[in-house]
């Protein structure tokens, strides 16, 4: 594209047509260098002609407008520790994606920064132009729900208090559509389009590390709640004497199994007390072990309680690391089988086959569906 065709293009604008005359008059060209520009704009599918306005007297003048960006989907999701984005086209097998750990609690700008140009180098790597997103769902480590641009950060991402997300990306992104939702029920919704919930209608989906998340697919749809609430079985007080929580209440189960998890790993400092015990290898160690399953049977018991309130046909469960060690996975079932109905104590809990990348397959499948999100 020549130095002419770009000074050109930078005038046709998305969602609107522009004349020959218009073109001219913003490039400062003759107009036979822009009937040539155009020309080649055309072919190479640039630009196109707009339909005619109603003719007044006379013949109307051509029209030019942008063809609307190709459908390309993003998703970038923000855990608490990673940024990560995926981006697909027509078909969801060839996308690109990238991953970078980043304390996104504490760096938000460069947790954008890495969001967008992730999202440029995943276009680049699939051919398509800067601006073909149509649709981009971020992901939140927080409740998101309520008034589109104030998901619930407090407590969660400290030094995210006043950040209006979308609207951050969508300045980045303009003319793409921004949806936001919360990072476990991204993961529930990967889950159900291509993981464990495939072809179900009702599931508990967990995720762990480095906190506590959930979400419930019920009938066959993700369950939001009034205020996208629904499924925070991590903060259900445990413990009516325990930890104060961030949340603000006491003795909840994220914040237990938190402070059993750092006294099971003895570590202060580093990863988070689950992440580093979900790493540690599941075998030898009769103390990391014991930790392990009753860190498993006390998210058991919550969850089974949830199991007699809801009837799902499983439980999937998500951390970072795979594979999910097998005496978590037990405890979790020692839980569900004392806490929940004789007849639910079998509750399937299985571990998720797509791991963290559950949340960008999920929020891909949320992008096409064209819920939510303005412009
Ligand atoms: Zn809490």
């Amino acid at each position: 594209m020549t130095a002419h065709d770009e000074r050109v293009l930078r005038l046709v604008p998305y969602g609107d047509s522009v004349t020959m005359s218009d073109l001219v008059r913003g490039s400062g060209l003759s107009r036979p260098t822009v009937a040539d520009v155009l020309g080649r704009l055309r072919e190479s599918g640039a630009v196109e002609e707009a339909a005619a306005a109603p003719a007044g007297l006379g013949r109307p003048a051509k029209r030019w407008r942008r063809p609307p960006p190709r459908g390309m989907f993003g998703v970038v999701a923000f855990s608490r520790d990673a940024v990560r984005v995926r981006v697909v086209g027509g078909d969801d097998r060839h996308g690109a994606e990238r991953e970078r750990r980043l304390n996104v609690s504490l760096d938000v700008q460069g947790a954008f920064e890495h969001g967008h140009r992730f999202l440029r180098e995943c276009l680049t790597e699939l051919g398509a132009p800067a601006d073909a997103l149509s649709r981009v769902v971020l992901g939140l480590p927080c409740p998101v729900g309520g008034p589109e641009e104030h998901p619930r950060v407090r407590g969660i991402l400290p030094d995210w208090i006043g950040i209006r997300p979308a609207e951050q990306l969508r300045r980045l992104l303009p003319g793409t559509a921004i949806v936001m939702e919360n990072d476990a029920n991204l993961g529930a919704l990967g889950e159900l389009t291509q993981g464990a919930g495939r072809g179900g209608a009702d599931f508990i989906y967990i995720k762990l590390a480095p906190g506590v998340g959930a979400a419930l697919i019920l009938g066959g749809r993700l369950y939001r709640g009034a205020a996208g609430l629904a499924g925070e079985v991590g903060h259900v007080q445990i413990n009516p004497m325990g930890h104060p929580c961030a949340c603000g209440a006491r003795g909840c189960l994220a914040i237990e199994l938190h402070i059993a998890a750092r006294q099971g790993t003895g570590r202060r400092h580093g990863l988070p007390p689950l992440a580093e015990l979900f790493r540690r290898p599941d075998t030898g160690d009769p103390a990391g072990r014991r930790i392990l399953r009753h860190i498993g049977a006390l998210l058991g018991e919550q969850l089974g309680a949830l199991a007699n309130m809801l009837d799902p046909e499983r439980v999937v469960v998500s951390t970072d690391t795979t594979p999910l060690p097998p005496t978590l996975l037990a405890g979790i079932r020692d839980g569900i089988h004392r806490a929940a109905l004789p007849v639910l104590s079998d509750l399937p809990v299985v571990p998720s086959p797509l791991g963290i990348r559950a949340e960008l397959i999920g929020g891909i499948a949320l992008a096409r569906s064209g819920i939510g999100g303005g412009g």
